[in-house]
Order: C-alpha cells, then structure tokens, then sequence
C-alpha cells in the first residue's frame, strides 16, 4: 500500500499545497581551507592526477595511525563561532562504520554525540522579513573518496576509485528544522557560505564540492503541532538544484498525503534532468553505523585560552560590517547591504572611500560603473584592473571640483582598460581639465551671448538658471572645463 502511494504521480494544485507548511533542516557539509587533510600531511589539493596525493592513513592501511591537524580543529572552530555556536570544551571522534568502494578504512572517522560545538544560529531576510535558523550542531569529520563512474553499456561499464579526496577535512553544520521553505533554504545557504567565506574557513567553491548541502523535508498540515515523516534529499550541490529539490519534494509530499497516502522515510536523490527526486534506500538510522569512540584518537579538547586566543583573531563577520559601514561612512542599509556581500568588495570599498575621501561617491562608483564592467568582463572585484586606491583617486578628483562628473566618466573605461591613474591617462589623451581663466572665459562669454533669455532671467533675480549656464559650459568644454572655476567667472560674468 504505502508503496503504491509513494510511488503515485497525481497532479497537485496549488491549493493543495497552500493547506500544508513545508518543515526543512539542512545537512551543510564544508571542505576547511587547510593545505593537509585532517589525519595526515598529505596535500588536499584539487585536481591532482587520482590516487597520488595518499598515504597509509589515508588509503586505510591496516596500522596506520591517524594524527589530527591542528589547523583543522581551529578552522572548524572559527566556523563554530561564526556560526554563533557554543565551543564544546571536550568532543569525541567516533566511527561511523559502513562499507562503501570509496572508503576503504570501512568507516568514516565523525563526532557523533559529543560534537565540537552546539546551539548556533544564522539570521535571514526572505521577502522583506527577519528570521533566525537554529544550528543543531557542528562537528567535525574525514571525507570519503571518490567513486568515477565511466561508460553507459553495461558490457562497458567501470568503476574507477580516486582516493586523493580520502581524508580532507570536513564540518558538518546541521540545522534546526526551522526552514519553511525553499526560498528559506537558499537563504540560509547562502548565509552560510557568506559567513564562512568572509572568516576564511573554507572557499565554499560549489564547483569543487566544497559546500555540499542535503535537505531534509517534511509536510505537516498547517496548524498541526506533530512534525511529518521526512525524506532527505542527498548532496545538492548547487543552489538552484537545492531550491528545485526542495519544492520537488513537497509537491511530491503533498501529493501522497492528498491521495491517502503515507510518506516514507528515505534517502532520496535528485535528478537535475528530470528536476524529480528518486528513492535511493530506505533511511539508515544511527544504530546501522554502529558509532563508537574512535580508539586511535583521544579527546579533543579545547582550552579556555585558545578558544578566545582564536576568536580574538577572528576577522569582523558580514553582519557587523554592514553596521560599521552605515555608522562610519554615513551610507544607506541597503547600500551598505550591496557592499559586504563578499570580504573583497567591502575591502576594495573602504581602500576606495579612504583615499577618495568621498564614501557616498565611492559607493556609487562600485556599485555602478565598476560591478557594470567587471561583469562585462567577466571578472571577480579581485581581479578588478582599477584598484581601490586608483578608482579612489578618480573619486577624488571629482569630489574636490577638479575634473567634472562627466569627464570621469568618459576617463574610467580607460582607466578600466589599462589599469592606469586617472591622472597618466589625462595627460596621454590630452584630456586636460580647463582651468585656464582665460581660455575658460572665452568659452563662457559665447554661451552668454547664446543664451540671452536665461541671462535675462538671471539678472531679473532667477539664480537658478546658474546651474544651466554651468551645464552648457561643461558642454561647451567637453566636460573638461573645471567646474569650480567656471563656478566663479559665471558668478563674476552673469
Ligand atoms: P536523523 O537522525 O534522521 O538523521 P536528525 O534529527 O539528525 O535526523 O536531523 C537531521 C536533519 O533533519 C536536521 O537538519 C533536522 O533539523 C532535520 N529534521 C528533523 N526532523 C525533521 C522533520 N520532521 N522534517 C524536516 N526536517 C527534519
Ligand atoms: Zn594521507
Ligand atoms: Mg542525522
């Protein structure tokens, strides 16, 4: 019967939908930014040819003693403090014994009950609204190898084992099933990877697998207390599969408990093909891994004073340089918002409100012209050809009257071109800001005597006809002219 159910394709409306609320927890797990896996010294470089970067310890040969990286543990702990979460003073490694062609200890070395930190949170706006996302846990833990698969006969068919990835270190951030929806969940992934990035524990590189995320979904009719039964969906790894799986799965959810049905607790896959999900096996439970304390390590156990010793080194966290920024460089939220959603776009903009001593402008430089380019580029803001200090010094130069508004503008695509100073591009084009008085004067003179209307109105007490006789001798002048100067004959000529 329930597996007719589960197994039953009904079309579900979105009335259907609209009776039940989704409840969701994410399985985040994170590849640590070390240069060597978290039981011995090989490196955990990407991309190396298979099976080269292994040792006895990694490749699970009998004696081998695991020896656990230092760096690792400080990293995981930095996440742990990011991620708001209490630092267990004494975790325990523990077995997780299964059997998989990839792993050939025979079983992954994780923290089971006493993980190293508990009870975080990540705070996330969806449509306008705040909320908060509990943190189950963090713990640390080895990843498995890598199964390549090849050819799609079954006379032709192989399955080659790659044990480079055996043994990089891992943390696993569990939630609390707090999420209520898909767009929630992406939220909440990207928070994650926003937090750790910005704390430099791990690249968060989806590509490479460095963030890969399950979810966990139910359904409950909305107002019931009980939880549904869940179904997890395993290793999502981009964030439009996690919102596609995500919705999949309650759609599918609902459809099962609408036609009488009864939802099956499993490990499901998604298929990006079919944007479906299937059934992969019935849920393994805790006692099918058989946990017990790893033997070869000993407690870990974490001091007072390298704990604090850590979280004094620990760089500012997105949330309270959003503040910052808005209490110092006097910008709007949602500017401020738009320049710390990565590390180096907020550091490329305060080297840009520093030395152009205008932070407003040089916001708006970022945030306009320059993120226009670069993704016309196709380049990241670290591999942006004007630097901070450079654009800087444009900004600058406008704040102080030098150049015009305009002239800037036609300046910064060179400048993005060839990286050089506002300044070295002026003098190699010729573009020279007019100050001259009287070259200035000649210019002004003509565009009165065009203009004897607003010249009129001026003197009848219109003062603020001022603003279209600058804009005429800026157009004049092709924008070179120095507003400031102009500015002050217009005042002595008019
Ligand atoms: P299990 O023991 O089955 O692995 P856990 O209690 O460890 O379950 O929870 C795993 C993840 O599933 C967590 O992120 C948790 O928030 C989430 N979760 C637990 N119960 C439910 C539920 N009924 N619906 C959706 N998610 C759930
Ligand atoms: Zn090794
Ligand atoms: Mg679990």
């Amino acid at each position: 019967m329930t597996f007719m159910a589960s197994s039953m394709t009904t079309a579900v409306t979105p009335e259907a939908i609209a009776r039940y609320e989704p409840v969701i927890g994410l399985e985040v797990h994170v590849q640590l930014a070390t240069r060597t896996k978290i039981f011995c010294g090989c490196p955990t470089s990407f991309g190396a040819p298979p099976n080269t970067n292994v040792c006895p310890v990694c490749l699970g040969l009998p004696g081998a003693l695991p020896v656990l990286s230092r760096h690792a543990v400080e990293l995981a702990i930095e996440a742990s403090l990011a991620l708001n979460c209490r630092v267990n003073p004494r975790s325990i490694f523990a077995r997780k014994n299964y059997f998989y062609p990839d792993l050939p200890k025979g079983y992954q070395i994780s923290q089971y009950d006493q993980p190293l930190a508990e009870h975080g949170f990540v705070d996330i706006e969806v449509g306008g609204v705040h909320k908060r996302i509990g943190i189950t846990r963090v713990h640390m833990e080895d990843d498995a190898g890598k199964s390549i698969h090849e050819g799609f006969k079954d006379s032709e068919r192989y399955t080659y084992v790659d044990l480079n990835r055996s043994g990089t270190p891992l943390i696993e951030i569990v939630s609390d099933p707090d999420i209520r929806s898909a767009d929630e969940a992406h939220a909440y992934l990207t928070a994650i990877k926003q937090v750790l990035q910005y704390v430099e524990v791990s690249s968060c590189d989806m590509e490479k697998g460095h963030l890969r995320c399950d979810a966990n979904v139910s359904v409950r009719l909305k107002g019931a207390e009980k939880f549904g039964t869940k179904a997890e969906v395993k290793n999502l790894n981009s964030f439009r599969f996690l919102k596609m799986a995500v919705d999949q799965e309650i759609e599918r959810q609902v459809g099962i408990l609408e036609s009488g049905g009864r939802v099956l607790q499993e490990t499901r896959l998604f298929n990006p093909e079919t944007g479906e999900t299937v059934s992969m096996r019935s849920k393994e439970h805790a006692h099918d891994y058989r946990y017990f304390p790893e033997p070869d390590l000993v407690p870990l156990r974490i001091s007072e004073t390298w704990l604090s010793d850590i979280q004094s080194k620990m760089p500012e966290l997105p949330a309270a340089r959003r503040a910052r920024f808005i209490k110092d460089y006097k910008i709007q939220p949602a500017v401020a918002q738009a320049l710390t959603q990565d590390s180096a776009t907020s550091v490329y903009f305060e080297g840009t409100a520093t030395s152009s001593g205008d932070p407003q402008a040089a916001a708006n430089w970022i945030i306009g012209d320059l993120t226009y380019s670069l993704k016309e580029a196709g380049k990241d803001i670290k591999e942006s050809p004007i630097s901070s200090g450079t654009l800087g010094s444009l900004v600058g130069m406008v704040s102080q009257g030098k150049i015009s508004g305009k002239l800037a503008k036609e300046i910064f695509p060179k400048m993005f071109t060839t990286g050089k100073e506002p300044d070295v591009i002026m003098a190699e084009e010729g573009l020279t800001q007019i100050s001259d008085e009287g070259a200035l004067g000649k210019i002004i003179d003509e565009v009165i005597a065009t203009n004897p209307k607003q010249l009129e109105q001026y003197r009848s007490g219109k003062t603020t006809v001022m603003n279209f006789f600058l804009g005429q001798v800026m157009k004049a002048s092709r924008g070179q002219a120095d507003p400031a100067a102009v500015t002050r004959l217009l005042k002595e000529k008019l």
